[in-house]
């Protein structure tokens, strides 16, 4: 069976920034959770950050592969360097993925780490931008797909074709 890494707030748990979770309420989900194939991962969390913590934004004019190539930082809203942590709990989710040979992953979309469709620009203005967070970045270039909490049946679909095809 293949297992799934989901972001740990989706799943209600109260691990965000501001102390909360965002549970969901989808029937993929739930079949999921039913059948033991929910892996959870909070990255921010894995790499040493506080619940509640500051809100962090990857810099201005920069994005994940930066952030994990070294050559940018993830910064908290009160100037604090969060880089470490960041790429620190990244590493960990990836090694939970690959314990357990995941190939997909549902992210919490926004995200400076979960991110998969866009992120917020770096000047704590709610200003969005297309961009990914630096563990979704990092898992997909280990190959994993990732989706959103917007994209639970692509991730189903996604799922059901590697079962096809063989994966354990
Ligand atoms: Fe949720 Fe990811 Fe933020 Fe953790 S790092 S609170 S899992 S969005």
């Amino acid at each position: 069976m293949q297992y799934v890494l989901v972001s740990s707030c989706l799943l209600g748990n109260p691990v965000r920034y501001d102390g909360r979770g965002v549970p969901v309420d989808h029937p993929v989900l739930a079949r999921w959770r039913a059948e033991g194939r929910v892996v959870s991962v909070c990255p921010e969390v894995a790499g040493g950050m506080p619940i509640p913590r500051p809100p962090a934004e990857i810099e201005p004019g920069a994005d994940a592969a930066a952030v994990l190539a070294g050559r940018a930082r993830v910064v908290a809203v009160n100037g604090e360097d969060v880089t470490a942590p960041f790429v620190q709990g990244a590493g960990m989710a990836l090694d939970a993925a690959r314990r357990q040979g995941i190939r997909v992953a549902v992210l919490k979309q926004g995200s400076p780490s979960c991110g998969s469709a866009y992120v917020y620009d770096g000047r704590f203005q709610g200003q969005r931008q297309p961009g990914q967070g630096v563990t979704a970045a990092l898992l997909r270039e280990a190959g994993l797909q990732v989706f959103s909490e917007q994209q639970w049946d692509e991730a189903q679909a996604c799922l059901l074709a590697l079962e096809d095809a063989g994966e354990p």
